[in-house]
């Protein structure tokens, strides 16, 4: 079944093709499909709710790409920050500081920089935070979207530690893994994470579906 990943954020597709690995799905991305990136993709996420943003992608997507498409829209939830960045976590430094965007490893240590300083001098026990996945799944561009959703608890440091992953990683002290999701190796994190999860719990509804037969929608 082809099956077109609507991001073009390269720490995500990394993590999407290791989830979907041996199974029966052909993953496609944008560029497989030559759907050059245009200025209006800015504004998919620019909705209030992950539900939105998620589903948005999914449907321009799926209309462009004429294949089922599956879109997550994720985010950082700091409990000291009141649940902020949250679906505005991608694009936080620059929505509040302005400034350009310098790109996705820029934009990263700019969003992990302001992170730190807005929780300077919050103790530990207070940083505590989670990531969140929402995942929309749409057969065609009009079906009604399967919407899954999943999070992975956690805390922030007061430091960065490790290299791997990508956005707040090194920042994301992970309560399963007991160290950074920076520190961890990609296998572990997508065993507990946000994003694994939620595709995980996908993948099980689109294989029963299959099983099943022809699923309507
Ligand atoms: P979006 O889903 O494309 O809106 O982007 C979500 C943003 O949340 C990313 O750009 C990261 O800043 C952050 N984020 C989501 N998931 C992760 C993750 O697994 N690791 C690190 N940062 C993440």
């Amino acid at each position: 079944m082809k099956l077109l990943v609507a991001t073009r954020s390269t720490g995500k597709a990394g993590e999407i093709r290791a989830l979907f690995a041996g199974l029966p799905f052909e993953l496609l991305f944008p560029v497989d499909l030559m759907l050059e990136q245009l200025p209006e993709e800015a504004t998919l996420e620019r909705g209030a709710t992950y539900v939105e943003n998620a589903v948005a992608k999914a449907r321009y997507f799926a209309a462009r790409g004429g294949v089922a498409t599956v879109a997550d829209d994720s985010g950082i939830e700091v409990d000291a920050l009141g649940g902020a960045p949250g679906a505005h976590s991608a694009r936080w430094a620059l929505e509040l500081e302005g400034g350009r965007e310098n790109g996705e490893g820029g934009l990263d240590a700019r969003n992990n920089a302001l992170l730190l300083e807005k929780l300077s001098g919050v103790p530990e026990d207070k940083r505590t935070a989670r990531y969140r996945c929402v995942v929309a799944y749409l057969e065609r561009a009009t079906a009604v979207p399967e919407i899954v959703e999943a999070t992975c608890e956690g805390y922030i440091l007061t430091e960065q530690r490790g290299t791997g992953g990508f956005g707040y990683d090194p920042l994301f002290y992970s309560t399963d893994l007991r160290m950074t999701f920076g520190e961890a190796a990609a296998a572990a994190k997508q065993r507990v994470s946000h994003r694994g999860r939620a595709l995980r719990a996908l993948i099980e509804v689109l294989l029963r579906r299959s099983k099943d037969g022809p699923a309507v929608g």
